[in-house]
């Protein structure tokens, strides 16, 4: 397409030259649609093609780059029905062949016509019969135009492509942009960052991220350690980090809270209530908590605790912190049946202590709803529990003090900004149970102050985890079985309710259907999402009670039950789950005085990816330590759940990689807006500008801020 006004990074990719409405399709499959995306779209990996090798020097396994002279070039079977391609090469010190499985046959005999010179690059087989081989090679055709060449006496870089679009074809696109847009680019990085840390510019950065300069290193360009690179990576976090530093300076300054009075009578009489003693990490986070509470500043803190570390009765003293100080208080739970265990554990504090309750789930209906909504209206209720039903347009509070979410890693961060919404700045205490790794933390929870639970309460055991491959399974159910004679509890987790035509998986019901025959003499149940609120509620009970010794469920169980004399997690299909969950899973049990055991059975077929989580598992209970490596195993831009928790999508910095670079982005953002809070200063006008650009882009991080 032509353009007759000014270029801008703004402009769809079809003003590129070379790309019409076909390959902008092909494109937007990669999330290209403006120049600025085609810019910062780096190259994964490189290749080295600086040296041209002879043939008989091309070791099978290994990159090389040859040229020849086409001898023979034409169709064969391979087989009966196979067709291949083959191309067959000299120079003098010997021949390779060149193989296609998919081509166009017409274009193909054109272009390696006999007598042609060409050049080829790829990784060669040894095949027994016919000698060094190269399996869909990249080809050039060499002519006196090579000398420009984008492809070949250099390290050219390998970019993601899609079916249809090569990577020859995404090299000449990224040329092109560079060659047209690249002037059009302006420096935003302050000067005297760029000259402390040795960034070369931002042009410079993209163009040799792209296209590395003579004597660059592979080494170094493969790990993304060039300076080049480097520069890239700082920007990106840089500007997250800004983001984050700029929300921290106006969630609290410049409005005011209210400033509670703690420990008061309320709290005192809860804390003898308390049948056990506090540890010393849970009294030490609730110390922070508390002056966090004092000051007219509304509190906007983190804590991150393990599974199973007794996150809920901080949550109570800070709920019950802010009743004291005759205001409401709002406790904000993924799920349904987390909401009603978190209700029925708080209820018999609140009863002694005379504070008045409220559950609001989607169960609710018609007069009992709005009698609910009415009473928070009015300030009667004191304390309310709920899903993100909490929310909704038509809950208001009188005087919202104080929001706890648990298990935030579920929610969104707009929906904590939601919560935070329903009162006049209240203080926003958030609560994970799945340790995120620190680098995650940073760019996810940037904004807030961070607690640890680093310990647990006193008498846990450390819960041994076996793996057990179908053919073993009986193993684990007798496993079961005996702890089962022992008088202990057990749970059994499947991942489906249904046997479903999509999928092989166990379904809970039959799952069930087995133990009822394999274990009579034990009362048996199975729960899951779709049962009524309150036949979940007398399953769950009943199972409290010791009514029930087996517990079949979905993953519904996942997040915060807690019974104690429950020693086996069996998970049927563990090779199905996420780390995470399997961790969270884990921590139901070894909860008593009693040893317990993570019974994981896993059915073959087994990724690779599932048999790391499942060893993970096994080396490591500490949440800290699995979730450092679920983010190694699916890498950082899969990262639990990040996506929907409005993660920032990061395009070019890696989490894992570039943590160094991160901590660094962090110290000179939240040193930049001490100093210049409203990057008003002349020479911060464009970073301003590019600080707004990166907010406002509807993939990037607007969600964070
Ligand atoms: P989580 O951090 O996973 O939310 P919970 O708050 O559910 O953990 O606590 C797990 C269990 O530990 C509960 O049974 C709770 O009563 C118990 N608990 C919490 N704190 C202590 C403590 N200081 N001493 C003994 N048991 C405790
Ligand atoms: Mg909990």
């Amino acid at each position: 397409m032509k353009k007759t006004s000014a270029p801008s990074l703004d402009d769809s990719v079809q003003f590129i030259k070379g790309v019409g409405p076909g390959k902008a399709k092909l494109l937007e499959k990669l999330c290209l649609t403006s120049i600025e995306d085609c810019l910062y779209f780096l190259p994964f990996r490189f290749d080295d093609r600086t040296q041209c090798k002879k043939i008989s020097q091309a070791v099978a396994g290994e990159y090389v780059t040859v040229t020849g002279e086409v001898v023979n070039a034409g169709t064969m079977f391979m087989g009966r029905r196979k067709k291949v391609f083959e191309v067959i090469v000299q120079d003098e010190t010997g021949i390779m062949r060149a193989k296609w499985f998919r081509f166009n046959q017409t274009l193909f005999a054109e272009k390696f016509k006999a007598g042609r010179k060409i050049i080829l690059s790829g990784k060669p087989t040894l095949n027994k019969r016919s000698g060094m081989e190269i399996i869909h090679p990249d080809t050039e055709q060499v002519s006196g135009e090579n000398v420009a060449s984008l492809e070949i006496g250099k390290i050219v870089p390998v970019y993601h492509v899609t079916d249809g679009l090569h990577l020859k074809s995404m090299r000449a696109i990224i040329k092109n942009v560079l060659d047209k847009y690249l002037h059009l680019l302006e420096e935003f990085l302050p000067a005297d960052i760029i000259r402390r840390h040795g960034f070369p510019s931002r042009t410079e950065a993209l163009s040799q991220s792209h296209f590395p300069p003579q004597g660059s290193s592979l080494n170094d360009l493969d790990a993304f350690k060039t300076a080049a690179q480097r520069r890239l990576i700082f920007e990106e976090l840089f500007l997250i980090q800004l983001g984050l530093a700029f929300r921290k300076k106006y969630a609290g300054e410049e409005n005011t809270g209210v400033a509670f009075k703690t420990r008061g009578e309320l709290i005192k009489r809860f804390v003898k209530l308390l049948p056990f003693e506090l540890t010393r990490a849970q009294k030490k986070v609730l110390g922070e908590i508390m002056e966090d509470l004092e000051k007219r500043k509304p509190m906007n803190r983190l804590i991150q605790g393990d599974v199973g570390s007794g996150k809920t009765i901080i949550a109570i003293t800070a709920l019950l912190t802010a009743v004291d100080n005759a205001t409401q208080s709002a406790l904000m739970v993924p799920t349904e049946l987390l909401a009603e265990q978190h209700y029925l554990n708080i209820l018999p504090y609140c009863e002694k202590l005379g504070v008045a309750l409220s559950l609001i789930t989607s169960a609710l209906k018609g007069k009992e709803r709005q009698r609910h909504y009415e009473n928070i209206r009015n300030g009667e209720t004191q304390i309310v529990v709920g899903t993100h039903s909490l929310i909704q347009k038509e809950i208001q509070f009188e005087k919202l003090g104080l929001a706890v979410v648990d298990e935030q890693h579920r929610f969104g961060v707009l929906q904590r900004d939601a919560i935070g919404k329903k009162g006049d700045h209240p203080h926003i205490l958030i609560m994970t149970a799945t340790p995120i790794p620190r680098s995650l933390a940073l760019t996810l929870y940037g904004d807030m102050d961070v607690s640890l639970l680093d310990e647990s309460p006193p008498g846990r055991q450390r819960i041994a985890t076996e793996l057990f491959f179908e053919n073993r399974r009986e193993v684990a159910y007798n496993l079961m079985e005996k702890q089962l004679q022992l008088g202990r509890q057990v749970f059994v987790v499947c991942p489906l309710i249904e046997e479903s035509e999509a999928t092989d998986l166990k379904a809970a019901v039959t799952v069930f259907d087995y133990i009822q025959t394999r274990l009579p003499k034990y009362a048996a149940c199975i729960i899951h999402g779709k049962l009524k609120k309150e036949e979940r509620q007398n399953i769950m009970s009943r199972f409290l009670k010791n009514e029930i010794q087996v517990l079949v469920s979905t993953t519904v169980i996942e997040v915060g039950i807690d019974v104690p004399n429950a020693t086996v997690m069996l998970i049927e299909h563990a090779e199905r789950f996420g780390l995470a969950q399997l961790h969270q899973l884990r921590g139901r049990v070894g909860r008593g005085a009693h040893a317990s055991h993570c019974l994981l059975v896993a059915y073959y077929p087994v990724s690779d990816e599932g048999r790391a989580r499942m060893k993970a598992m096994q080396d490591s209970s500490d949440g800290f330590v699995i979730a450092e490596e679920d983010l190694k195993i699916r890498g950082p831009g899969d990262f639990t759940g990040t996506r929907q928790s409005g993660a920032p999508l990061l395009k070019i910095a890696n989490l894992l990689r570039d943590i160094q670079l991160l901590k660094t982005a962090r110290k000179e953002a939240f040193r930049l807006i001490e100093r210049d809070p409203d990057l008003t200063a002349t020479e911060h006008q464009l970073l301003q500008k590019a600080l707004h650009r990166f907010l406002a882009e509807p993939t990037g991080t607007t969600k964070i801020i």
